[in-house]
Parts: structure tokens; sequence; C-alpha cells
């Protein structure tokens, strides 16, 4: 017979059956496994949260991700790019309200032009705040003199999802051609954390053909790669997408959602004080999901600040929420919900990763 939770629990580290064992376990297990990762996040990090302004700049993508609802071969939605004036004015917005950082994020496009705008971006960012606003940038794979690149004009942060580990079930989920390659993207990661960003990434969870072991390989991944951020969130599914002919298969929406808080525990006691972020994606299937992310382990949210008319065409996957909000009501209605989750917003402050200063300062020993 397996260990019971309470016993897994109390380890200092899991094995993969642990890590099965805990996505597995209902009733009052599971109220064991989350008052584990809420102490674990009240001792390390305190019941605090940061928030990283949101700036979905562009939905035009050279890849053709099998899951997502901004995929090239889309051609079902309108294709948008912010002027560099509209990127400006949303992190001048982030930064009158004392937002500690922004994220940049896009569709993946790999060209000079790209490179050029994103390093003169990152200048007047910086200049605009004085130094004061900390940038993540989530624009995919890029070459290793390209991060670098960015690096030195001031992003510190670097968000990629490396989707799965599981190379098999990444290769179900993307297309098999050289843009889509697995060992590519987690160069690009090794890349990242060798550059000195600190490296987030993650996976979504309740794919297709997604099993328990793929996804405590991911923990294992995660802890192993020593990443510095995490944001993991359910799979949702998108009409004009192919994945969407797997529909059928799917667990329900309310087990993935359950599935992503798990997750989010566990990686929580696994990497006590790295930053977790509570994914958007939780709010299109609880309404409170992201509250409910924050009471059990995640740190970060990521209150979207694109202007408004082009929220609609970032359409990741079906009932993406907060498309018809405006800047301000997303900033109220998240300063209620983490609230409600008896945490409270740090503002002023960059927020950064405390596992990756500790991670530099070892390395420097
Ligand atoms: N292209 C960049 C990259 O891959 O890092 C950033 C933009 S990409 C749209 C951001 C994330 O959206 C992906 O990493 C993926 O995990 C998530 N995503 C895409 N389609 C999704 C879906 N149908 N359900 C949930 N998350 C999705």
């Amino acid at each position: 017979m397996g260990l019971k939770i309470k016993e897994i629990l109390e380890k200092e580290a899991f094995t993969r059956e642990n890590i099965i064992s805990l996505l597995e376990c209902a009733g009052e297990d599971r109220t064991l496994l989350f008052k584990k990762s809420a102490e674990i996040k009240e001792k390390y990090i305190g019941n605090k949260v940061w928030f990283r302004g949101l700036i979905e700049f562009s939905n035009i993508c050279s890849k053709d991700c099998l899951y997502c609802g901004i995929r090239k071969g889309n051609t079902n939605l309108t294709r948008y790019n912010l002027s560099d004036e509209e990127i400006l004015t949303a992190a001048k917005f982030a930064h009158d309200n004392h937002y500690g950082s922004i994220a940049l994020q896009s569709g993946e496009l790999e060209s000079p032009f790209v490179t050029n705008r994103i390093g003169k971006l990152l200048h007047r960012i910086k200049e605009l705040s004085d130094g004061e606003l900390g940038v993540t940038l989530s624009v995919g794979e890029q070459e290793p003199d390209v991060y670098k690149r960015w690096y030195n004009a001031g992003a510190h942060r670097y968000l990629l999802r490396v989707e799965s580990t599981n190379q098999s079930l990444y290769s179900k989920i993307h297309p098999n051609d050289s843009k889509h390659d697995f060992h590519r993207r987690l160069n690009c990661l090794k890349s990242l954390q060798d550059i000195g960003y600190q490296t987030g990434t993650g996976v979504m969870i309740g794919l297709p053909f997604q099993t328990m072991d793929d996804l405590a390989g991911d923990l294992m991944f995660m802890k192993e790669f020593n990443i510095d951020m995490c944001g993991m969130g359910p799979y949702i599914e998108h009409a004009d997408t192919p994945l969407i002919e797997y529909s059928e298969i799917l667990m329900p929406l309310k087990e993935r959602f359950d599935l992503t808080l798990k997750m989010i525990a566990i990686i929580r006691i696994m990497m006590r004080d790295i930053n977790i972020v509570a994914a958007t994606a939780l709010q299109a299937i609880d309404p409170i999901g992201r509250e409910k992310a924050v009471k059990i382990g995640a740190n970060i949210l990521m209150p979207n600040i694109t202007p408004g008319k082009y929220r609609d065409s970032y359409k990741l996957y079906d009932n993406k929420p907060c498309t018809d909000d405006s800047v301000e009501d997303c900033q109220s209605c998240l300063e209620a919900r983490v609230s409600l989750a008896d945490a409270e917003v740090i503002y002023g402050e960059w927020g950064d990763s405390k596992h990756y200063k500790k991670r530099l300062n070892k390395k420097r020993i």
C-alpha cells in the first residue's frame, strides 16, 4: 500500500508516485494538501500578491500550435499590433497606478524588426518610469543573442511555457515541423536562465491525451530545472483550432480547474519561494478562480491593461474573461478579489522571485 497523503505531505521531497497521489487526492486529503500549500506560502512569501500589468501587444503569430486561438492558421480573427505609443501609454498607466511591473506578451515572431522594436520599447519604458517598472517578457522562442539584447535593455523576467515536458504529448499538440521543435523550446529556457533572467515556465492542464504521470513529470522538470516563476493554467478549448476535435475525450472543465489548483499547491510545496501566477484561464472556468489560486499558493496576478478595443482579438480560448472591461475595472475588480483571499496587493515593488535571489547568491559562493 502507498503512503497516506498526510505522510507524503510530511516528506522533504516527493517522488513521481507521491505527486500522482497528490494529484488524485480528494475529500479530506485534498483539504490537507491545500492547507499545507497555504501554510508554505504564508511562511515563505507572506499573504501577498504583486501585479504585473499585462499588455497583450500583438496577436500576430508565426506558429500554428494546435490549441491556440491566435495560431497562424486561424483566419477567424482580426490581427492587430499595438502602436509604440499605445504600448507606452499602457506602461505609463501601470507606473502611475504603482504597479511594480508590466508583462509584455504577444504571438511569436522572430525578425530583426521585432528585435529592434522590443529593444527600443524596453529603453523607453525604463525612461518613462525612471527605471522603476519591472518588465517581464513573454514573446516566445528567440535566438540567445536576441534574449541577451533585451536583457541588456532592461527586461529581467521571461515567461516561456514549455506547454508539456512529455515530448510525445508535445508532438500531439503541435505541428511536427522545425517551427515547433520541443528541443528548441527547452534550449530557449536554458538560454534565458544562463543569460540571467528570472525564468518562468509552465504547462496547460487537462490537455487531450495528458495523463497524471505527464503532469507529475512536468512538476519534476520544473524543480529539476530550478525555475524562478511558474505560470500554469487549465487548457480550454477554442472552436477555431484543430484540437477542438478531441473535446469529447477531455475531462470536464471543473476537473481541469481542480487539477490546476492541485498543480499550483504541489509546486508551491516543492519550490517554496518561487513566484506563481494565478492564470486568467482559471477565471474563465470559475468567477473566483484566481482568488482560489491565491489562497492556496499563487502570489502573482496579471491585470489586463491592454487597450479594451483589442482584447476581443487576443482570444487564446473560448470564454476568455474580462475582454470587455476597462483597464480601471480590471484593477478594482482584482483588488476586491485579492482581499477576498485575505491577501494584500503590494504596490510599488517589483515583487521579484525570492528563489531567483537565493539561486544567484548560491552561484556566487
Ligand atoms: N507565444 C508566446 C509563447 O508561447 O510563449 C506567448 C503567447 S502564448 C498565446 C501564451 C500562452 O497561452 C501559451 O504559452 C499557452 O500555454 C496559452 N494558451 C494558448 N492557447 C490556450 C488554450 N486553448 N487554453 C489555455 N491556454 C492557452
